[in-house]
């Protein structure tokens, strides 16, 4: 059956490469990012996709979004909640700007796309939402507390929506990667080594040391899981927070 998934952040990293695992499914995609070149350029990969710019911090553009979905591809089947900020600052210095905007796009994003979405998977009673968290949302970490608290939130929500929608047909799952191979990990691996005397290799290293197979997690990995608990056959996972980092946690 084509699916129409509905994929935030979908331009890059770990979205992307879960659209490249849906796609031999048949699904009809719709990647939404702020950058709407990218998510236009990256649409074009797939036989039946389009790039929408969208902000999901932001209610209106989000409902844009989902309406431009609608008009292209029908009502949304599968959501993947993926757009997300990786700042990092030590709390007692944190501007309250950053902490808003870590919780807006990274949780309150979620909410406003999830909410948009369900509407269209009640009707169909059938429907998949895949929260893209975090092992930030499963543990604490130095200097992340803004990011720790937008995926304790996710998960939560992810837990709180599974029990809602499970007699509708619907599943809700969170997918919780340690450090993953994307871009954020060459901006982090920059930003600590501008700040440390560890070179950019020494930062990448230190960041995979708490992965007890010495490595990052790679975006197709991630994708795999993803596309499988988009699944039929996953049903019965609703609700889980599936952590997905070597053995971390
Ligand atoms: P990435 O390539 O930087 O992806 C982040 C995506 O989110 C980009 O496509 C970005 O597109 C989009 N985005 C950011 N703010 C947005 C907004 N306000 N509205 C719409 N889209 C927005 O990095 P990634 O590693 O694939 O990250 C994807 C998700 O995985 C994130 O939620 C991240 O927290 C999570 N994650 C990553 C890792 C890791 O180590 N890489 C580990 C665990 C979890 P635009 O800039 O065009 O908006």
């Amino acid at each position: 059956m084509s699916r129409h998934v509905f994929i935030t952040g979908g331009g890059t990293g770990i979205g992307l490469a879960t659209a490249r695992a849906l796609a031999p499914t048949g699904a009809k995609f719709t990647l939404v990012g702020r950058d709407g070149g990218r998510v236009a350029d990256a649409a074009r990969e797939f036989e039946t996709a389009h790039g929408v710019s969208c902000n999901v911090a932001d209610e209106a553009s989000v409902h844009a979004a989902f309406t431009a979905a609608r008009e292209r591809f029908g009502p949304i089947d599968i959501l993947i909640n993926n757009a997300g900020i990786t700042p990092s600052a030590p709390l007692h210095a944190m501007e309250l700007s950053l902490w808003n905007e870590v919780l807006a796009i990274n949780l309150t994003g979620a909410f406003l796309c999830s909410r948009a979405a369900l509407a269209d998977m009640y009707a169909a009673k059938w429907g998949r939402i895949i929260n893209v968290a975090s092992i930030a949302g499963l543990k604490g970490g130095p200097y992340i507390s803004a990011y720790c608290a937008s995926k304790h939130g996710m998960i939560g929500m992810t837990r709180a929506l599974a029990h809602e929608a499970a007699k509708r047909g619907v599943t809700v799952n969170a997918i919780c990667p340690g450090y993953v191979e994307t871009e954020i990990i060459t901006r982090a691996a920059e930003t600590i080594s501008s700040k440390t005397k560890l070179s950019e290799d020494e930062a990448r290293a230190m960041l995979y040391a708490g992965n007890p197979q010495g490595r990052f997690i790679t975006a197709d990995e991630v994708a795999s899981a993803v596309a499988w608990l988009c699944s039929d056959g996953a049903a019965a996972t609703n609700g889980a927070a599936i952590p997905m980092s070597g053995g971390e946690i």
